[in-house]
């Protein structure tokens, strides 16, 4: 038992999650409220970010389920227990780098692309559009024509003006403000030199086609990275473009590591007799799944078909399994006469006891019919022909006993 669940709450996860499923409810969270996409969420992705340092630590999350969000603000851990910054986790995260390689480079913008799971068996193209900063092509991010840039005389080049208050007699206050004549770019360009196309702000805000190559055998998470293709400044390595797979979820299969799991619904005579079964695969071919008569399936047995999962990524010649977890069905009651019944059991394994009808006295035996067990389903399944409301359940004061 976890003292608090406020960290899972704000991740939506459960208490029991493996690492795994953390990553991916943060990966999700993450790209839905980033300040990008939703500004003004930020005390939310804070929040997710602060669940997510906490919980992705084995030692932090043992703390937090022990103690709770008190004993990680007391910071049992050491260090005081202060959070990094919600980019640096993202950053981090997202394999962005850590801060100091940010100051040099521009940062990166993630964008989660929704795709199937035939889209990761087969391999896609996407040609996807993004909004970024360029240098004006025009000027070359100069802003003007060559050489027509000064440097502004009010703040010297620092795009800054420092204004000193004396609040009283001896003591006084340092204000740094944004040099207005230049409007803090430390030049001044004067009008007509100013280049037409981009207004003499150097960047130009325009619309990229990036082709994302979805490679057989990716999985959900993985990042499809564009080097350099983040927003362009002057004087800055511009930062990635970064991808993130988000896979939806597929109404037949699901997908663990190479391997994909199906279930396969068998008639009892299909699970005694023999059967073929169709599959429609990913790639639309047609497997036909077969049992040669005389071999059984039982409930909840569990099969597999070798190299029909996924393909292996950058080996994609190389598949996992199919698995195939059965159910089987049984026919409804009294779907034979009962003499009929006498004669379908002539063909099964004798039963484990042998009756012995002269022994079947009254007075040694007490008959006992079978009830469904589970109150809850047989109202909610069998409510036809036998239904109890809350009223006649609390009336009773606890189980009901149906005999008839
Ligand atoms: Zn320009
Ligand atoms: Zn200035």
């Amino acid at each position: 038992m976890v003292k608090e669940t406020g960290y899972y709450d704000i991740l939506g996860v459960n208490p029991s999650a493996t690492p795994d499923e953390l990553k991916k409810a943060y990966r999700k969270m993450a790209l839905k409220y980033h300040p990008d996409k939703n500004p003004t969420e930020g005390e939310k992705f804070k929040q997710i970010s602060q669940a997510y340092e906490v919980l992705s630590d084995p030692k932090k999350r043992d703390l937090y389920d022990r103690g709770g969000e008190k004993a990680i603000k007391e910071g049992g851990t050491g260090g005081g227990g202060g959070f990094a910054s919600p980019m640096d986790i993202f950053d981090m995260f997202f394999g962005g780098g850590s801060r100091m390689h940010r100051e040099r480079k521009g940062k990166n913008i993630v964008h989660q692309i929704s795709v199937s799971l035939e889209d990761l068996y087969n391999g896609a193209t996407r040609k996807l559009a993004v909004q970024k900063n360029m240098l004006c092509e025009k000027c070359e991010g100069r802003g003007s024509r060559k050489g027509a840039a000064q440097t502004c005389m009010s703040c010297q080049g620092t795009g800054m003006q420092v204004r000193v208050h004396q609040l009283l007699p001896g003591m006084v206050q340092q204000v740094s403000t944004m040099c207005p004549h230049c409007e803090g770019r430390g030049q001044r360009i004067s009008h007509k030199d100013r280049c037409k196309a981009c207004a003499g702000r150097k960047i130009l805000r325009q619309k990229k086609i990036l082709e994302v190559h979805i490679d057989k055998g990716m999985r959900d998470g993985q990042k499809i990275f564009f080097h350099g293709e983040g927003d362009q400044e002057p004087g800055i390595e511009p930062g990635d473009i970064i991808f993130v797979l988000d896979q939806q979820e597929h109404p037949r299969f699901t997908r663990k590591g190479q391997d994909l799991i199906m279930s396969m619904e068998l008639q009892l005579v299909e699970a005694l007799c023999g059967f073929q079964k169709p599959v429609q695969t990913l790639d639309n071919r047609t497997l036909l799944i077969t049992t040669p008569p005389g071999q059984l399936i039982k409930p909840g047995d569990t099969k597999c078909v070798l190299n029909e999962g996924m393909p292996l990524h950058r080996r994609p010649f190389e598949k996992g399994r199919l698995i195939i977890n059965f159910s089987v069905v049984f026919p409804p009651a009294n779907f034979l006469p009962k003499q009929k019944l006498k004669e379908l059991e002539r063909y099964f394994p004798p039963k484990g006891e042998v009756e012995q009808p002269e022994m079947m006295d009254d007075d040694l035996y007490i008959y006992a019919d079978l009830e469904e067990c589970d109150f809850e389903n047989r109202r909610r399944r069998n409510s036809h022909y036998y239904y109890v409301d809350d009223d006649d359940y609390a009336s009773a004061g606890g189980v009901q006993c149906h005999t008839s």
